[in-house]
């Protein structure tokens, strides 16, 4: 999508350290990190939230959770833990309508 942060991330368009980058997923530092280690970690595909999920996503979303907890793993975070969460929709709060999965870590996260 044209207007779509996430997408121009995703071609580049928008220079980004990629932490991990395939064919189908790329992950980044999140620009405002509410959390020790804020990752996220994208579908290439502009897939715009966990509620338009369709079965022919069933494998990119997949790598993107295995993905994020390479990630984490590689953060230093394998013994004491993280969390991968994805807001879907007004009332959780998403503000970047591209399917993204945050990887939150570093310290004790609140009970959910
Ligand atoms: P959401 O609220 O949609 O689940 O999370 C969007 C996240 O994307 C926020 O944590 C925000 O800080 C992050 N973000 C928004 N724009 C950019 C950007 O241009 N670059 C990066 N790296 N992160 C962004
Ligand atoms: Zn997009």
């Amino acid at each position: 999508m044209s207007d779509c942060i996430f997408c121009k991330i995703a071609t580049h368009e928008i220079p980004t350290e990629a932490l991990w980058e395939d064919d189908d997923v790329i992950a980044f530092r999140d620009l405002q990190p509410k959390y020790p280690v804020h990752l996220l970690v994208i579908s290439k595909a502009h897939i715009p939230s966990a509620a338009a999920l369709e079965e022919a996503h069933d494998t990119v979303i997949g790598k993107v959770f295995r993905v994020g907890a390479e990630l984490a793993k590689q953060q230093g975070l394998g013994e004491k833990g993280f969390r991968l969460l994805t807001n879907s929709g007004p009332d959780s709060g998403q503000e970047v309508h591209h399917l993204h999965v945050h990887v939150l870590g570093g310290e004790r996260l609140h009970p959910l």
